[in-house]
């Protein structure tokens, strides 16, 4: 079957088509500017990538391009959109409602919508991305996968905030963390690697992209992670500070005359690594400007990789133990000097690496010795393939 997996930000809409028999990728592109003036990417299998410019007021333009995009006669991927057997969702924001992929429905949209609180910058824009391919392909089946959904096993202990409990009850406040298709599919990747059952393994899942978050998983279960109520909490990251004393907030709104929301913009987006090095979000950037002596630079990757291990120890300890480490997401996949600094600080877990595999970039591959007594992976991750698999296990 082909799957065409959506993914819908506010003003763009990444896009793949999926044979999920071979799980190779027929298509792929985005849709940039959407409701600005409008970009079209489109590449096909062993084709080359084309770019069109055409106007987008909204999503469903947008989607109505990539449709004829994937049916044109010369470079289309499909001959009709017959060829298209179901369409996967990728939905930021589950609540506490869906602990799992569910096909969307009536219904299943509008408890989607009740979870717009909880994400308001990218719910509402995954639910018109829904309406305008649900209008376009009206009889194939859709299925929602939610950012979310993995990490609804955390016990209560793990999730729940030290504030008046009342806040949970009255408006859901807890933390819920993002990334899950992600370390759903690599931590039963790790499984698949050393050959042992998912339910039995310790895995330390570190995906480590623009957006970085650590899960642990025990048994087959997300049991903490480190991303909250929203992404901003848990490492920092090219643009967002993760943990800060909330105090913080009050502090800065009162020295730079801000309210909340405008410190939160900041806390989001002008931190992080790029706010510390004041060069770059970039790791490449970051890498290339502490090689030429740039101190803030230097302190930035320092920074992040030491609470990269801060973290994989307090998992250590919230799983009582480790069998498997694994780096996945753009610097997990690419950048050794992050993964050797994390391992050099987690030594006291008998951890040794293999230097030259270290320095390989973005392919699967155990780095760490035979002997060492925590394996560790480079897995590289692929939302979309398990976004298709989702859909398949649901409709196909
Ligand atoms: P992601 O959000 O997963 O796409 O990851 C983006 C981050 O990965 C950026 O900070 C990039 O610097 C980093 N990254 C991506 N590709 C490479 C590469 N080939 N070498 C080093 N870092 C990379």
């Amino acid at each position: 079957m082909n799957v065409l997996v959506i993914n819908c930000g506010s003003s763009s809409l990444k896009y793949q088509v999926i044979d999920s028999d071979s799980e190779q990728v027929l298509a792929k592109g985005l849709c940039e500017r959407i409701g600005i003036d409008g970009r079209l990417v489109y590449q096909p299998k062993g084709g080359e990538k084309e770019i069109t410019d055409a106007p987008m007021p909204t999503h469903k333009e947008a989607v109505s391009m990539v449709l004829d995009a994937l049916t044109n006669e010369k470079t289309g991927a499909l001959k009709s959109l017959d060829e298209i057997g179901a369409v996967g969702h990728r939905v930021v924001h589950g609540g506490e409602k869906f602990t799992a992929s569910t096909v969307i429905s009536d219904e299943v949209l509008k408890t989607v919508e009740e979870c717009n609180d909880l994400a308001p910058l990218h719910n509402p824009a995954n639910i018109i991305g829904i309406n305008a391919c649900r209008d376009l392909m009206k009889d194939v089946p859709m299925v929602a996968v939610f950012d979310t959904a993995f990490h609804q096993t955390m016990p209560k202990e793990a999730f729940m905030y030290g504030i008046p409990y009342e806040y949970y009850e009255k408006y859901a406040i807890r933390k819920y963390g993002f990334h899950g298709t992600s370390h759903s599919f690599v931590s039963k990747r790790v499984a698949e690697i050393v050959g042992k059952p998912y339910e039995s393994l310790k895995t330390i899942v570190c995906h480590l992209g623009n957006g970085a978050s650590i899960c642990a998983v025990e048994n087959g279960k997300s049991v903490d992670t480190s991303m909250g109520l929203s992404p901003l909490e848990g490492l920092i990251m090219g643009t967002r500070s993760g943990d800060v004393d909330p105090s913080v907030i009050e502090f800065i709104a009162n020295k730079e005359n801000l309210d909340a929301a405008g410190v939160l913009s900041i806390l989001n987006k002008k931190s992080g690594v790029e706010g510390i090095s004041g060069v770059s979000s970039d790791f490449r950037d970051l890498e290339a400007a502490a090689g030429e002596g740039n101190e803030k630079a230097q302190l930035a990757l320092d920074m992040f990789c030491y609470r990269v291990a801060k973290y994989v120890g307090a998992y250590v300890a919230a799983m009582n133990g480790v069998d498997v480490i694994a780096f996945t997401a753009g610097i997990g996949e690419n950048t050794a000097i992050v993964r050797k600094a994390v391992c050099d600080r987690l030594g006291y877990l008998g951890i040794t690496l293999v230097e030259e595999k270290n320095n390989t970039r973005g392919e699967e591959l155990k780095i760490s010795t035979d002997d060492s007594k925590v394996a560790v992976y480079v897995v590289p991750t692929n939302e979309e393939l398990a976004i298709a698999r989702e859909t398949v296990a649901l409709v196909g």
